[in-house]
């Protein structure tokens, strides 16, 4: 991802502000919200559109003591970029991934299945040393996890049996929620209850593991008794909510992190039923102006959102005017002439009146998870507030 070091004024086209202040205030948060826990900050997917490693490494300042990614080359990436210091964990294999290089990168690597287990000790043979392995149990998302009863088991005791062949230390017991964010939904008991019987059996069989979790984002938020040793925070680590069902982000302490902007490209004056963008989805009702903002679907502007995402521009709340485009949209101005160059503010943290990527996810019939973690590699990120102050 480019990491630009444009100074505020430069004249970008569009850019992602990143306030690394912010990032590290939320972390704060949610230690403070999970006390008894120790913090995963999840930077996966580019810390879901902000830059992982100097979103890890602000994380890091703010006391998250480990950093969580899909990928393996995503964790290696961050051991690479220096953090070394802190747990990294990693749970999106698939059969000839680089478990070795995860290994001797020190690693926690999660293992839903026999056949992973059987890859990561082959590969901590063939490095000479033990693999931190990390057990998944699938507790009723039926997504990734190994399944209780049998399937548990069994992986349950080659786990052990390659821990006393000193070829792996079983570092944690997990799962991950499938309705979190839906306060009071029947599967979030259960999928707990489960979760305390499939750790209870690992340990009454042996595994003695450092950390167990189950927390993503909305569990930490609203749900302690799901803290268990770590609590694994993602989307809001970046300011957003999990569900605007669950609250604001001002009613957990946080603050979003990014701010996407652009500079107006063209305004021009136009007379009235003049079609606007591709089809002519939007006609104007009479004599008016429209700017053009020169960001569009390939940016993740999300096309879905034509007709209905919200633009602050020079100070004004606008309305994307017909079809987003590959590179660019445009709103009616109504009048207004504001310079060429003026700022257009697609999301932020709102507090100068501009709209949040949640805005843009309900414009887009979305979640805003989806709004900031596809905003594209052509937008430079420009990160502020860098330094950690004293
Ligand atoms: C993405 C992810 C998280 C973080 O989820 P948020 O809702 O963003 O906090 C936690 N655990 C796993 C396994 C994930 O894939």
């Amino acid at each position: 991802m480019s990491e630009t070091p444009a100074p505020r004024s430069a004249p970008l086209r569009a850019r992602a502000e990143i306030d690394l202040a912010a990032l590290r205030a939320n972390v704060r948060a949610l230690r403070a919200l999970a006390p008894g826990a120790a913090l995963m900050a999840v930077v996966k997917s580019d810390a879901y559109g902000h830059g992982a490693v100097p979103c890890a490494r602000a994380a890091v300042e703010a006391g998250a003591t480990w950093l969580g990614t899909a990928t393996p080359e995503e964790a290696l990436e961050l051991r690479r970029e220096g953090l070394r210091d802190v747990r990294v964990m990693c749970w999106l294999w698939t059969p000839g991934g680089p478990w070795r290089e995860a290994v001797e990168a020190d690693l926690d690597v999660s293992v839903s299945g026999m056949w992973a287990l059987d890859e990561v000790v082959a590969a901590a043979r063939e490095a000479g040393v033990p693999a931190r392995v990390q057990l998944k149990a699938d507790t009723g998302l039926g997504r990734n996890g190994c399944q209780p009863g049998d399937d548990w088991a069994e992986l349950v005791a080659h786990a052990l049996r390659a821990e006393e062949a000193g070829l792996l230390r079983v570092t944690g017991l997990w799962s991950h929620f499938a309705c979190a964010d839906e306060p009071g939904h029947p599967s979030i008991a259960a999928q707990l209850t489960l979760f305390r019987e499939m750790v209870a059996y690992a340990e009454e069989a042996g595994v003695r593991p450092e950390v167990r979790h189950i927390a993503n984002s909305p569990a930490t938020l609203t749900l302690p008794e799901t803290h268990f040793d770590l609590v694994r925070t993602g989307v809001a680590v970046y300011g957003i909510s999990p569900s605007p069902e669950l609250g604001s982000p001002a009613d957990f302490g946080l603050r979003p992190v990014m701010t996407l902007s652009a500079s107006v490209a063209l305004v021009k004056r136009v007379p009235g039923g003049h079609g606007v963008s591709y089809g002519h989805h939007y006609v104007t009702p009479g004599e008016t102006t429209l700017g053009l903002v020169p960001v569009g679907y390939a940016d993740g502007v999300p096309r879905h959102a034509s007709g209905t995402g919200p633009v602050l521009v020079a100070g004004k709340w606008r309305t994307v005017a017909g079809r987003i485009a590959m590179d660019q949209f445009v709103v009616d101005l109504g009048g207004d002439e504001p310079e060429t160059g003026s700022e257009a503010i697609l999301f932020g943290p709102g507090d100068r009146g501009e709209p949040t990527a949640e805005d843009w996810a309900q414009a887009a019939g979305t979640i805003a998870y989806e709004i900031v973690t596809r905003i594209g590699s052509r937008i430079p990120r420009v990160y502020v507030n860098e330094g950690q102050p004293g």
